[in-house]
């Protein structure tokens, strides 16, 4: 008997009729012999909701009180799916993450999960009992609701699957697999056989939302058998590999192009340039949990230098105080900032052993004339930082020009 591990997104559970499809799904799995945990998010825009919500308050909510609630949405759609499975005559239990014990760190928003005790979950599958778990949140060792950080439903699925040691980790959502891009940026986007774990990797860490990071993170640490696809349309789906498996991995330099509108750049110009200054500029931005991305430091002149460093877009207020704060200590001639950028990057594990990718990239963007404002490299990937208004065209240009919409020769 196998054990499978289903995760449904918030379109996939968007109204009760979807919901009683999804009911008929699951049931479906487990009728095949298999034992069958559900984890689900909220139904599409709930999180939204309760996020604006929050902001006619406050515009920073307090985090703990944040995440009770935000993680009600999930509260929801696990009733209602267990509702549905027992009116469709199967049995099912629903319960949240804290009662499944997920526990997490207490980094409220963001929290990290760092055990689950998965004994409750297990008898109750012995039992017969289709398992529906809200997805996105945990519980600190003192009993707070904590939340994952937008998405973190697919790293609840991810890291049941792995408690659990199950066969297969189930990402339904509203594509049916993973793509060379979004697809609904680039329709002419193609969709992946197979994906490596690095890659996956790379690109959820550069924007792609179709998996959380720590979902992938996760998967790859463990070793759970991933695969994303379709909640309705019937189809193999994307799986997500290890590059040294061998087999008939798709050939290609690139594999994907991803994009990331949340970012935002931060610029402290005329700072002494002395030993401990990267420190004492980025030193206060860590203390205050803010992550920290690309980082450029210019050459100096005249014992001065420039440092520009992008953030998330929903801390760059937070990291522009920080640091007017820390210029006006350090003597710095000027802050500046932009909230209006966007990181695009090509991914490829097949980059390694080819040279000149970073540079037709930067022949493409030119003759469109985009420019660059930070470029940033690492073995498979090359990002760039260029302005909000050109990402569509950016994305779309380098997908045709890498020839991304063909199946390369195996
Ligand atoms: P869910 O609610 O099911 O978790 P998400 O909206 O989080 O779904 O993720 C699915 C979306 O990810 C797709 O609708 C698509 O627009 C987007 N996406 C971004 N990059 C890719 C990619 N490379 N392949 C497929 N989908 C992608
Ligand atoms: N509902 C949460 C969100 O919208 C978690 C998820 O969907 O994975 O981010
Ligand atoms: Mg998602």
């Amino acid at each position: 008997m196998a054990l499978i591990v289903q995760k449904y997104g918030g379109t996939s559970v968007g109204s009760i009729e979807k919901i009683e499809g999804v009911a008929k799904k699951v049931i479906a799995c487990q009728q095949q012999g298999n034992q069958v945990v559900v984890v689900v998010s909220a139904m599409s825009g709930e999180t939204n909701r309760l996020i604006e919500l929050a902001n006619q308050i406050n515009e920073v909510p307090p985090a703990r009180e944040y995440d009770v609630l935000v993680s009600t949405g999930e509260q929801v759609t696990i009733a209602l799916l267990s509702m549905a499975i027992l009116n469709q005559g199967s049995k099912a239990r629903s319960y949240t993450g804290g009662q499944v014990h997920i526990r997490t760190d207490n980094s409220h928003t963001k929290a990290r999960i760092l055990d689950i005790d998965e004994a409750k979950v297990r008898k109750d599958l012995d039992e017969g009992n289709i398992i529906v778990i809200a997805g996105f949140q945990g519980m600190d060792e003192d009993g707070n609701i904590t939340t994952l950080g937008r998405g973190g439903s697919d790293t609840t699925a991810v890291a049941m699957a792995a408690a659990l040691k199950a066969d297969e980790c189930q990402i339904y959502t509203d594509v049916d697999g993973v793509y060379t891009t979004d697809p609904r940026v680039v329709p002419t986007a193609r969709r992946l056989d197979k994906v490596t774990f690095e890659e996956m990797l790379e690109m959820a860490s550069l924007g792609s939302k179709v998996l959380q990071i720590r979902a992938v993170e996760f998967a790859g640490k463990y070793g759970v058998p991933l695969r994303v696809l379709h909640s309705v349309e019937e189809g193999p789906g994307t799986l997500i590999t290890y590059e040294n498996e061998g087999d008939s991995m798709e050939d290609a330099v690139i594999s994907g192009i991803a994009f990331n509108k949340d970012e935002a750049e931060l610029t402290i110009s005329g700072v002494p340039d002395h030993p401990g200054i990267a420190y004492q500029i980025l030193g206060p931005i860590g203390k205050a949990n803010v992550e920290v991305d690309m980082i450029i430091q210019n050459v100096g002149a005249d014992g001065c230098t420039d440092f520009t460093f992008t953030v998330h877009r929903n801390e760059y207020q937070k990291a522009l105080e920080i640091l007017k704060k820390t210029a006006k200590d350090l003597g710095a001639r000027e802050v500046s900032g932009d909230d209006t950028i966007v990181k695009v990057s090509l991914v490829g594990v097949g980059m390694r052993s080819h040279a000149g990718i970073a540079s037709t990239m930067f022949e493409v963007l030119a003759k469109e004339n985009i420019n660059i404002r930070m470029i940033s490299t690492s073995e498979i990937k090359i990002s760039v930082v260029v302005d909000e208004k050109y990402m569509e065209l950016a994305v779309r240009t380098l997908h045709n020009a890498f020839g991304l919409e063909e199946k390369p020769a195996a």
